[in-house]
């Protein structure tokens, strides 16, 4: 795991933009040739790397909070929705919300994560490397790989298989 988060650490800003190059390329290879590829490439990434040794994405990239989000957590801190909503939670200008704050409140020191079972979605499916829109989504992809060294090593995976497109 070392020599991943070494790997990523070294390189991740400096391919941003080729990365990104890559991610719109691969807009054109047909879906049933990239899923399998795509499903193979975030298996092995999070075999090879653990969260639990990295939760960078805890550290410096608050979740989206959806209604959802905000009463089922809520209810398991066993406070209302809006006293939640004004401890932990603000509209960015968009008006989507999001947690105020990073590190995430919630994080252990450990980096494990205090409402695990009740966490956010956008945290469940961070970093998206295993969907179906991921090849529609090029500036996010390219944006989450300087955050996240699986979503990195997913690309390098990726530019590999497609011998670079
Ligand atoms: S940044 Fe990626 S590898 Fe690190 S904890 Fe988040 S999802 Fe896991
Ligand atoms: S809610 Fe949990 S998983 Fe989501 S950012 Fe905070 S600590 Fe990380």
């Amino acid at each position: 795991m070392e020599e991943i988060i070494n790997d990523w650490r070294k390189n991740a800003g400096i391919q941003k933009k080729e990365n990104f190059d890559f991610l719109k390329k691969l807009k054109s290879v047909p879906g049933p040739e990239l899923i399998p590829l795509l499903q193979k490439s975030h298996d092995e990434a999070f075999h090879r790397i653990d969260c639990l040794g990295c939760a960078n994405c805890c550290k410096t990239t608050p979740p989206l909070i959806t209604k959802n989000d905000l009463n089922r957590i809520s209810k398991h801190l066993n406070i209302s929705p809006k006293q939640f909503k004004r401890r932990f939670v603000l509209d960015d200008v968009n008006g989507d919300m999001m947690f105020n704050g990073v590190p995430c409140r919630f994080l252990n020191e450990d980096n494990s994560c205090l409402i695990y079972e009740v966490r956010p979605e956008a945290c469940r499916k961070y970093p998206h490397t295993n969907e179906l829109e991921y090849q529609d989504r090029a500036l996010l992809n390219a944006a989450n790989t300087v955050v996240c060294p699986a979503a990195f090593y997913v690309i390098q995976r990726l530019k590999t298989e497609f011998d670079y497109l």
